[in-house]
């Protein structure tokens, strides 16, 4: 007798089966629904749910709706409107297309349908269980759809096991219905909850107010609209958080490709990019930008939630995308990146004239010279009649102006200025340097070789001449002029101290994060006591930063405390 191993699977469990890659969980089956009613082009969505969706999942709409016929095949498997051969996957404008969610859906609830087309009379009402349609009949509609999705998994006990919390779910049903109100501003959604209203943005609800609807008024508050890009067929727009205003993980990062949702790597890694200097180590922008790429440029049949897409021009995406970010700093550098408490103090907004005046120096125009040494003069200095600047704890210089208090943290300033100087040298536009009389040896372990093998040429391009010497063994030839009287040695040392701490080279930019370093290791300490001199060139040359407001890693460089705030902290106010 042959006892055969292999099974046949039943049409029924092959349905449940598939099920579960678009059916994961309550709040997919919102989003497959409310997609649904969006291709049926609805100008208005109710979404209802019970329990977290655990118990019912109502979704209502006045689009196209379906014949008889239609509705009849719509909760079978692979069956759909919206695209007819293989060819119209180039060319995809409808949110749906493959013809799964209705079944899958279908296959493991109960599922009532009621649809109405357009000038019909009468609608049709179906009830389905567990994939089969078990009950038609004609039913009264004004023209459009509902469907009940009820006991979702009730026939899957395995699935059932794992629905995860009422509140984790009703959490990401609301995340789900608030990026459909953002990514649809034509569109009226309401979305209620064992009776409370949880979600409204009516049809004609501005941007701004949706965006306090889906993202509450704190995140909705600190962002700013950048301005549209468009180009070649692609097009971006969206909002972006100031720089002062991150958060600790990317839960506000949003990415809408062409209407739809998307979890995309090379776009946060974009955003990343695009503040780069302006953000603290795993600190995160809020970011919601909405995307248009012709249809042919992107593959959207790559998941099966369709959450995951494909450019075929990556670097057309990653290119736009940024550019869009950053002109938004540009405009906004006028303003202040400072959160309300400490902005005024704002460079930009002077005149060269006032500049001048503000910092009593005509010493501090030059570029280059901002070495800083260390000397030990008495402070506090009397500039002039209302104006004081004060080194206190040999960290913060203070300035006295007028009816408030400047405060710049004299080290994250230092490394603004330098990490901006560093930044702008390159092969045809070299930073000055300055060889060295003593050309410092470096003896390295063989990581720390290995990791200024890799680095050499990266220093070069700032200004660092830094040649092998042997094995393990390197000399400092020549250092960039502004530093030339740091301790460059002990500089390059915890520099490759820092590298030698990241797990993985080839995932960061080494430039960029050796220009940061350096900048960091080479700046002034706490700790060091400065000059009047000095002190005024460090202010003249924060000045000059294109973003004076935060150090490389996005911490503040400077904070102003006004006569208001003093009054309030004296409870005058
Ligand atoms: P897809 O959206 O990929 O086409 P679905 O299984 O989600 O597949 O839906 C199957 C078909 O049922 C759709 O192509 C559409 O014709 C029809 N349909 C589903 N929901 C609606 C709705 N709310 N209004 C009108 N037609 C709908
Ligand atoms: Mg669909």
């Amino acid at each position: 007798m042959t006892t055969n191993k292999i099974n046949i699977l039943t049409d029924d469990v092959i349905g449940k089966i598939s099920a579960g890659e678009v059916v994961e969980r309550p709040a997919s089956v919102v989003k497959e629904l409310v997609e649904n009613s969006i291709d049926a082009g609805a100008d208005s969505i109710e979404i209802e749910i019970k329990s977290a969706g655990h118990s019912l999942i109502r979704v209502a709409d006045n689009g196209e709706g379906m014949s008889i016929d239609d509705a009849k095949l719509a909760s079978r498997r692979y069956t759909t409107s919206k695209i007819r051969d293989i060819n119209d996957l180039a060319d995809i404008n409808t949110l749906g297309f493959r013809g799964e969610a209705l079944s899958s859906i279908a296959a493991v609830s109960q599922m009532d349908i009621i649809t109405c087309q357009k000038n019909e009379k009468s609608g049709v009402y179906l009830y389905i269980e567990s994939g089969e349609i078990l009950k038609t009949r004609p039913a009264g509609r004004v023209n459009g759809t509902t469907v009940e999705v009820r006991n979702l998994f009730y026939n899957v006990p395995a699935r059932r096991k794992f629905l995860k919390k009422e509140s984790t779910e009703l959490a990401e049903i609301v995340n789900v219905a608030g990026r459909f109100i953002l990514s649809y501003p034509g569109i009226g959604f309401t979305l209620t909850h064992d009776g409370k209203r949880f979600l409204d943005a009516g049809k004609n609800m501005s941007m701004e107010r949706r965006l306090k609807v889906a993202c509450g008024s704190d995140i909705a508050g600190c962002m700013v609209n950048i301005p549209e890009l468009a180009e070649s067929g692609y097009e971006v727009k969206g909002y972006i958080s100031r720089p002062s205003n991150t958060r600790k993980d990317k839960r506000f990062q949003l990415f809408f490709i062409n209407g739809r949702f998307v979890r995309n790597a090379l776009l946060s890694d974009a955003v990343y990019f695009s503040y780069k200097s302006l953000l603290e180590r795993g600190r995160y922008p809020a970011v919601i930008l909405f995307l248009k790429v012709p249809p042919g440029n992107i593959d959207v049949n790559v998941h099966p939630a369709k959450l995951e897409v494909k450019f075929s021009d990556e670097k057309t995406v990653r290119n736009i995308v940024e550019r869009a970010i950053k002109s938004k700093f540009e405009e906004i550098k006028t303003e202040s990146m400072m959160p309300a408490s400490s902005r005024i103090f704002n460079p930009f907004l002077e005149t060269k004239e006032e500049k001048r005046e503000r910092l009593f120096s005509a010493e501090t125009e030059t570029q280059t010279e901002f070495s800083y040494g260390i000397s030990g003069e008495k402070e506090p200095l009397i500039l002039s009649g209302t104006e004081r600047i004060f080194q206190i704890s040999a960290s913060y210089i203070v300035q006295i102006k007028g009816e408030s208090v400047l405060i710049v943290d004299q080290h994250a300033a230092h490394e603004r200025i330098l990490y901006e100087f560093f930044s702008k040298a390159s092969s045809d536009n070299p930073s000055e340097v300055q060889n060295l009389l003593f050309p410092a040896r470096l003896d390295l372990s063989t990581g720390e070789s290995i990791i200024m093998e890799k680095l050499a040429e990266n220093f070069r391009s700032f200004g660092f001449h830094i040649e092998p010497f042997g094995e393990k063994s390197f000399i400092i030839q020549a250092v960039p002029a502004v530093l030339e009287d740091r301790d460059v040695k002990t500089v390059i040392c915890d520099i490759l101290g820092d590298f030698s701490s990241y797990n993985n080279l080839s995932e960061i930019d080494l430039r960029e994060e050796l220009i940061k370093l350096t900048a960091c290791r080479s700046a002034i300490k706490a700790g060091d006591k400065l000059s009047l001199k000095e002190m005024l060139s460090l202010l003249a040359h924060l000045a000059e930063c294109s973003l004076p407001f935060t150090c490389p890693h996005g911490r503040p460089t400077m904070l102003e405390i006004t006569v208001e705030e003093i009054e309030k902290r004296f409870r005058r106010t």
